[in-house]
């Protein structure tokens, strides 16, 4: 068996890499992982280096979000605060659900729904992150938690702060990761209700505010 790595055939192979099935060099692990690699969540590689660097990008994203909604902070809007932590929230199911998740899914995700909840519907991409986010939100309009406005505002919201925070490959993906791990205390694993566990969520302004200056 060659010694190469299965990735660039060039370097030598160091890690085992279980996605593509032989040895990998660190440098391609490292710049494709997650990526263009579909790592399965148990790689040891890939789990070391998510959760480094969840907890590193966490922190960043709680700053852009409390600078970009710096209004709903001071008026200490609950819902709003809570609608955002709802979509976020959506994002760590699906993050859950395919740990290839890419801000560029996530965005355009996030566009497409902002469309769902628009009076008049333009014509727009598919997206499967639009899909089950608007199937994961109905009940709860139903249930008459949030209105389609609180949900549609919430969302061009959300919208904003990925598109400061992204990197366009897996920033967004890991901050909001990151923040939504840290702030709620959510079963790493389904399978689980949903619905109700997205209404007992508990958010506060106090996450986003850095503490006493
Ligand atoms: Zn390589």
């Amino acid at each position: 068996m060659s010694n190469k790595c299965v990735y660039c055939g060039e370097r030598k192979g160091k890690r085992e890499c279980p996605a593509l099935g032989g040895l990998i060099c660190s440098r391609c692990c490292g710049e494709h992982r997650g990526v263009e690699i579909k790592c399965p969540p148990d790689c040891r590689y890939f789990k070391k280096h998510e959760e480094f660097q969840q907890s590193k990008q966490a922190e960043s994203y709680r700053k852009i979000w409390a600078e970009e909604n710096e209004d709903i902070l001071e008026e200490q809007d609950r819902k709003m605060i809570e609608a955002i932590g709802v979509l976020e929230t959506l994002i760590y199911y699906r993050y859950r659900d395919d740990t290839t998740l890419t801000d560029k899914r996530v965005i355009k995700g996030l566009e497409g729904l902002e469309n769902r909840f628009k009076t008049i519907e333009l014509p727009g991409s598919p997206s499967e992150f639009a899909d089950f986010a608007y199937e994961e939100l109905k009940p709860l309009i139903e249930r008459g938690k949030f209105t389609e406005k609180q949900l549609k505002d919430a969302t061009s919201r959300l919208l904003g702060i990925a598109q400061t925070f992204t990197d366009e490959s897996r920033r967004l993906v890991q901050g909001a990761v990151g923040r939504i791990k840290e702030d709620y205390d959510l079963p790493a694993e389904g399978p689980e209700n949903r619905t109700e566990e997205i209404e007992s969520l508990i958010t506060t302004p106090d996450q986003f505010n850095q503490g006493p200056t």
